[in-house]
């Protein structure tokens, strides 16, 4: 099944891409797409529905994050042997895990705003892990059992606050419209091999990503299992995977975005995503006080 959320920004409503690729409105069925929709058991539910008797939303409506509510939004870094290599980093030999503010989360198509100061705001197409079912200390070959489905996820990225403002890489990795997801939350049983997905990312038209999910260090079951034994992962959850070569930090010269670009994405399978880049305009966040606090 393909989940979708859709209509105003905070007032999205479940549904479901039927085989006319139409949205059948699912209001009537479940509140909303949220941890507590997930599960295998509510999932069945909805697959037994008679999508005919759902009502067609009106096309044309903005697409939400194909998941709400959600609680714990993770990202792992550096998963791509060949994406480690052009940022000159070494292959990890633990996932490395960080955090991205649930709060970061916008539509597909949603604008991607380039947070205030930022000079080196970036791309990064990832394939994104929705939890289904409540995970903790579980192993890498039953890790699947607890994934609902998949995802596109942009990490959108500013590289000065992740790397050169020091500490963690959490403060280049949330800022307000950083986490677009979507369109579809795919539900697992449509990716027999979330192995082998094809990916790409362009700026302005131009192909600046072309990947693989063959090319990740560390897989899906084992990023699950992995990321188990440091919390307790809920439905509803999001773990971004990281993203293969052609990210913006590694070229040379380095580009980033600015005002004015588009940047599309897509993950075979998963749909495809379109965002227009923005200036900070104040509007998304109280800029009145600077950091130091007067
Ligand atoms: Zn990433």
């Amino acid at each position: 099944m393909k989940l979708v959320r859709f209509g105003e920004a905070g007032r999205e409503k479940p549904g479901l891409v039927d085989a006319q690729g139409q949205v059948r409105d699912l209001s009537g069925l479940v509140p909303d797409i949220t941890g507590g929709t997930l599960s295998t058991e509510a999932l069945n539910r909805i697959r037994q529905a008679d999508l005919s008797s759902l009502p067609v939303a009106p096309s044309g409506q903005r697409l939400g994050a194909c998941v709400g509510q959600v609680r714990n939004f993770i990202a792992i870094g550096l998963n791509y042997a060949d994406h480690a290599a052009e940022t000159g980093a070494a292959i990890p030999a633990e996932p490395i895990v960080f955090n991205k503010a649930p709060s970061c989360i916008v539509g597909p198509n949603d604008d991607v705003i380039i947070p205030r100061g930022s000079q080196k705001t970036d791309w990064e197409v990832e394939l994104a892990i929705v939890i289904g079912e409540r995970a903790s200390y579980i192993g890498a070959n039953e890790a699947l059992e607890f994934v609902a489905g998949y995802c596109v996820c942009n990490d959108v990225s500013e590289r000065e606050f992740q790397i050169e403002r020091g500490g963690t890489w959490t403060k280049g990795k949330g800022c307000p419209t950083f986490g677009p997801l979507g369109p579809w939350l795919v539900t697992k049983d449509e990716i027999p091999d979330p192995q082998n997905l094809s990916m790409w990312l362009d700026v302005n038209g131009e192909r600046v990503q072309n990947g693989s999910t063959k090319t990740m260090i560390f897989n899906v079951a084992q990023i699950v299992s992995y990321v188990s034994h440091f919390m307790i992962l809920e439905p509803g959850d999001v773990i971004t995977t990281g993203t293969p070569p052609g990210v913006g930090m590694g070229m040379k010269p380095q580009r980033f975005l600015k005002a004015g670009d588009v940047v599309s994405l897509g993950i075979e399978g998963l749909g495809e995503q379109r965002q227009r880049v923005v200036a900070f305009e104040g509007n998304a966040v109280d800029t009145s006080k600077s950091w130091k606090g007067h």
